[in-house]
């Protein structure tokens, strides 16, 4: 699907729960990423099933001790045969880290191999699931990943935030996705999606917090506009009350999107505030003396 289009659709879901719509976010984020540099094989076990709906994908960076510094990450891959690696070590405020939502999820895992090049040029980048995928596709037996901890937030509380810890109970099993120690420069693909996806979110929510305003305004019967004799006009006829609805949420994304949202028209199909919706609605400087209909 056309980016432009998936983005508009994820918009309608992202202003109806942003933080609900974090888990299919994720997983589109992630098989993107194995679409771009996963090998055929890691393609057919952990990113069709994502893209069937029945896997989801999380992005583990952050360590208790590396935020930012993503270059003192200190989860350990080491080789086991072919591009299987065991992983070791700790992450933190993973979200979608563990559900059971789907039949499985892919934790897209960064961590060092011994003996790589110091710092962001030595992590690499390994597909890590919570239960193996087998050769065929089929799900295995439970790969040692297991929440430490849960993280409680004062937002975004409809997917859940989690502490992982890779291969404390058991071995941990995870496949190398791309060239060794060129991690990061893969999981920037996923970080990229995820800041556009959290700026178009922001848009979304602030859209809708605009059409929620401007629906009360219009449906709240006071006052009357000075044309009118009789208080039958809804609100947010009312420049002053148009106003409002726009501070409420999202006037830059109104004026972005101006035959999304046809509500600044009056019953009669004339623009709000009738003399007054020319210069006003399209954005230019009220003229003097036009505030008459406060
Ligand atoms: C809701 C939520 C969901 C998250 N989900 C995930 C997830 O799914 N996967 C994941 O891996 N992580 C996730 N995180 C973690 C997130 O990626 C980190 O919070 C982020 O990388 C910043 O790290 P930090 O919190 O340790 O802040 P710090 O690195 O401690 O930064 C704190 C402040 O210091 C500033 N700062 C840091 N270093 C420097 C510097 N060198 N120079 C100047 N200023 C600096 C930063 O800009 C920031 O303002 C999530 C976080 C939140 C809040």
């Amino acid at each position: 699907m056309p980016q432009v289009v998936h983005a508009a659709a994820a918009a309608v879901f992202t202003a109806s729960c942003p933080s609900v719509h974090g888990y299919p976010f994720l997983t589109t984020a992630a098989a993107n990423l194995l679409d771009a540099f996963a090998s055929d094989d890691q393609r057919r076990r952990f990113m069709h099933p994502m893209v069937e709906g029945r896997v989801f994908g999380t992005m583990c960076l952050s360590e208790p001790q590396a935020g930012s510094s993503l270059a003192d990450i200190r989860t350990r891959a080491e080789p086991v045969e072919g591009r299987t690696y065991r992983i070791t070590g700790d992450k933190m405020w993973i979200s979608g880290a563990d559900h059971d939502l789907a039949e499985n999820i892919v934790h897209l895992v960064l961590a060092k191999i011994p003996g790589g090049p110091p710092g962001v040029k030595g992590i690499s980048l390994f597909a890590v699931p919570k239960f193996r995928i087998l050769a065929d596709g089929t799900r295995g037996e439970r790969n040692a990943v297991r929440v430490s901890g849960i993280n409680h937030k004062m937002g975004q509380r409809g997917i859940v935030n989690c502490a992982l810890v890779f291969g404390q109970d058991g071995e941990c099993l995870g496949e190398l996705v791309g060239e060794p120690h060129k991690g990061l420069a893969c999981m920037f693909h996923m970080m990229n999606e995820a800041r556009i996806g959290v700026g178009l979110g922001a848009s979304a929510v602030a859209y809708a917090g605009f059409a929620y305003s401007l629906a009360y305004a219009k449906e709240r019967r006071q006052g009357r506009s000075p044309l009118q004799k009789d208080p039958r006009a809804p609100g947010a006829h009312h420049r002053a009350r148009r106003r409002e609805a726009h501070a409420a949420g999202a006037e830059g994304v109104r004026r972005r999107r101006p035959r999304a949202v046809p509500l600044l028209r009056s019953p009669r199909g004339r623009r709000a505030g009738g003399r007054l919706g020319g210069s006003q609605a399209r954005g230019r400087a009220p003229a003097r003396g036009a505030d008459a209909d406060r």
